[in-house]
């Protein structure tokens, strides 16, 4: 399938979250044609005992064009600090200007519950700017937008409460690619946290593929309200 009409924005809290859900089968629609664009709220800079947020912050910055490179993708990074992503208008407005210039077909952000502020925060942010976008009367720097098709839940272990795999993408071909994007940033390759980013996030995908009848996959939530199927008969 030819996918060059498709423009990917995968809109996530901190550097890092977006590449390590969803990096694969964004690389998989790349090779088919499509745009990949990331848009990184925050850089994450928090994070690093042994780094200032400031020096860290500049680390996470590299290891983000790094990883967006290995994949094709280009990378974006809003002004916000770690911890601190305001959840307010001006944020969506923000964001909202962005869809408008990036002029996405599908967006990917954080699933709606997250133990972690500026996940459920992004989540809020993000639908409201969609629908921003999209008003011709909200005015922001660049005109509306209205060719989003899809919006997808990216599954992170932060964010698990309510959500259900829905889609799943057939990944195994590109598993290898997705560990060299991801392996871009040291808190994934180990050393910075205590969680095995890179470990759970592998078996995370084998799981899924299990489930997929695949080797690997990795999958989407998508709002309830889109859970529905219209059928003539029953298939
Ligand atoms: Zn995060």
């Amino acid at each position: 399938m030819n996918t060059s009409s498709q423009t990917f924005l995968a809109i996530g809290a901190h550097c890092g979250d977006m590449e390590v859900t969803c990096a694969a089968a964004l690389a998989k629609h790349k090779k088919h044609g499509a745009q990949i664009v990331f848009l990184h709220l925050t850089l994450g800079e928090g994070g690093n005992p042994a780094m200032s947020p400031k020096e860290y912050g500049k680390l996470k910055h590299r290891e983000a064009l790094a990883a967006a490179k290995v994949i094709g993708a280009e990378a974006l990074f809003a002004p916000y600090k770690d911890g601190e992503l305001p959840n307010d208008e001006a944020a969506r407005r923000y964001v909202a200007d962005i869809i408008r210039q990036v002029k996405p077909t599908h967006v990917i952000t954080h699933w709606k519950n997250s133990i972690h502020k500026d996940h459920a925060n992004t989540y809020s942010i993000v639908m409201d700017a969609i629908l921003l976008a999209s008003l011709e009367g909200v005015v922001t720097k660049h005109p509306r937008h209205r060719g989003i098709k899809a919006i997808y839940f990216t599954e992170n272990w932060e964010d698990p409460e309510g959500f259900k795999p829905y889609l799943y993408v057939d990944v195994s071909e590109e598993l290898e690619l997705w560990k060299e994007c991801v392996t871009q940033y040291q808190f994934i390759k180990g050393g910075i946290s205590a969680f095995p980013y890179l470990e759970y996030y592998e078996a995370l995908a084998r799981v899924r593929g299990a489930e997929a009848g695949t080797k690997y996959a990795e999958a989407f939530d998508v709002d309830p309200f889109e859970k529905k199927r219209v059928v003539d008969l029953l298939p």
